[in-house]
């Protein structure tokens, strides 16, 4: 399985997961539906389905479109976002798997960012080898969703969750905000040395105009705010010692930031 990312919109990325074997791919998140139809003309792959993670526009977008030029594919989400995704036939829960090529996802439910988000984790197909994480809007590189629909305590046992996974796991998540987050980050937790060379290396890349994602979790664990409320540093600028207070205090500056 290989992935390939595509930019879309502002800051979006969209994940085609492609089996070259068979000539099919997986959508993750689809915002819109013709830069996917170019990559799948361009790998000459059939496109079997869409996995969504949460219903927003900027993930469910092209759903419609895709759909039409596929009628067969099957239309995975969240079992709290019926009625919310174009086209779902499919609603997923905490625990569920689903094959894809010679793969399988594990479903975790996060909710948080929507009170309906889940995740999609590939566990390595060998020993040494990374797993992958879709996590659209939850976890990002250097940061995590907005809490539209959620509590700081549903997003916090939503991290906890996607924080268990190995280090070498690999993050796709949904978009290219990781320099802005990492701005962000230096503000709560300025002592973190990890933290400052993170922040020197993403500023390169993006002078560059390379992308940030994947990140790799074991890089999160070190350096991301909102996987860090035990740290005595976030709880020392957050002025809690509670795990979720701290959590959302640190969230609350940074919706202000
Ligand atoms: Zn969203
Ligand atoms: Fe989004």
């Amino acid at each position: 399985m290989q992935v390939i990312r595509i930019p879309v919109l502002s800051d979006n990325y969209i994940f085609l997961l492609h089996d070259p074997q068979q000539n099919i791919a997986v959508v993750v998140d689809p915002a819109e539906s013709q830069p996917v139809l170019a990559e799948l003309s361009k790998l000459n792959a059939q496109l079997v389905a869409i996995f969504n993670t949460h219903h927003h526009a900027d993930h469910v977008g092209g759903n419609t479109g895709l759909i039409k030029v596929f009628p067969e594919l099957k239309v995975y989400g969240g079992i709290e976002d019926r009625g919310r995704i174009p086209g779902q036939q499919v609603f997923l829960q905490e625990g569920d798997r689903i094959q894809f090529s010679d793969r399988t996802a594990n479903i975790f439910f996060v909710p948080g960012h929507t009170r309906a988000h889940i995740a999609y984790y590939f566990p390595p197909a060998s020993p040494g080898e990374p797993g992958e994480l879709f996590c659209g809007d939850t976890l990002f590189a250097g940061g995590c969703g907005r809490l539209f629909e959620g509590t700081p305590g549903q997003m916090v046992d939503s991290l906890t969750k996607l924080r268990a996974l190995p280090d070498h796991t690999r993050v796709w998540c949904a978009h290219e905000y990781t320099l802005s987050n990492l701005r962000f980050a230096v503000t709560v937790d300025a002592g973190n040395a990890d933290l400052q060379k993170r922040y020197q290396d993403v500023k390169a890349q993006r002078d560059k105009l390379e992308p940030t994602i994947p990140s790799i979790l074991g890089v999160e664990k070190l350096t991301n705010p909102f996987l860090r409320w035990e740290e005595p540093s976030l709880r020392a600028t957050a002025k809690s010692d509670d795990g979720i207070q701290t959590f959302a205090r640190i969230r609350g500056m940074k919706d202000m930031f």
